[in-house]
């Protein structure tokens, strides 16, 4: 029998952005040897990520490493203020993802951005140059240690390869607590899931074959990068998900 013991903290991040509430849920998972912040926010976050781990007695002090789902600049954004703070940090990430994390290849989704760019209206061009500034700006972190489907991370956190939103992404499953870090294969948005900005989804496919995937795991507490913790109806709830985006007119 496998005992994990990895304890899971959910970290409420709340921000303002473009004069709109909004808010992210990192994690940290923690057992005796290790705590580990899984994704870390945009770039100047780590005040904010701070203040949300000391609400629940912790402190980014402790942290022994960061793991990154995937590439978007929500979600490791943040990361070389991080380590350049605690330089002693272990970068994790999924295999696919490193070469983005550590800048060897170019953002897939700045290349996604440029290619939308021309069939764009003009209305939102200037704030998809924006974004594109600030995927270009993002502060690559070399990665210390790559994680593949095969593998556990911290010993019993089950590393579920979750592609769609983007190739490499992955989402997180601990065992003791039947609880499944989704990153953004999912997200919450009134109290239902949703594919996380299905428009920009690289692979819409994928997508749904992940979340098939995830419905094979005992479920009892989902946490969504946007969105937070869902503990009630995971099984239906997904079910719903999945069969809205099988109708034939999707395909
Ligand atoms: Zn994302």
């Amino acid at each position: 029998m496998r005992e994990s013991s990895v304890v899971v903290y959910v970290l409420e991040v709340r921000f303002n952005y473009n004069g709109k509430e909004d808010a992210l849920y990192p994690v940290v998972l923690k057992n005796k040897h290790q705590m580990i912040l899984v994704d870390c926010g945009y770039a100047g976050f780590m005040p904010l990520i701070e203040e949300a781990a000391q609400k629940q007695d912790l402190s980014l002090q402790e942290l022994t490493g960061v793991f990154i789902t995937h590439h978007d600049i929500d979600h490791f954004g943040g990361l070389a203020e991080l380590k350049n703070r605690y330089p002693v940090l272990a970068v994790y990430s999924p295999v696919i993802e490193a070469p983005y994390i550590s800048g060897k290849e170019k953002s897939v989704r700045l290349t996604q951005a440029e290619s939308l760019f021309e069939s764009l209206p003009e209305d939102p061009k200037p704030g998809a140059l924006y974004f594109q500034e600030m995927l270009k700006n993002v502060q690559s972190v070399e990665v210390d240690a790559v994680f593949s489907e095969a593998e556990t991370f911290m010993d019993g956190v089950a590393i579920i390869n979750t592609p769609g939103h983007m190739s490499g992404h992955v989402s997180l499953y601990v065992p003791e607590s039947q609880t499944l870090i989704a990153a953004d294969a999912l997200v919450i948005e009134h109290d239902e899931f949703e594919i996380a900005n299905p428009a920009f989804t690289l692979d819409l496919e994928d997508a749904v074959e992940s979340l098939k995937k995830l419905k094979r795991f005992e479920i009892k507490r989902m946490v969504c990068y946007h969105g937070g913790v869902m503990e009630e109806e995971i099984e239906a709830k997904l079910a719903r998900l999945i069969s809205r985006y099988s109708r034939p007119s999707f395909v």
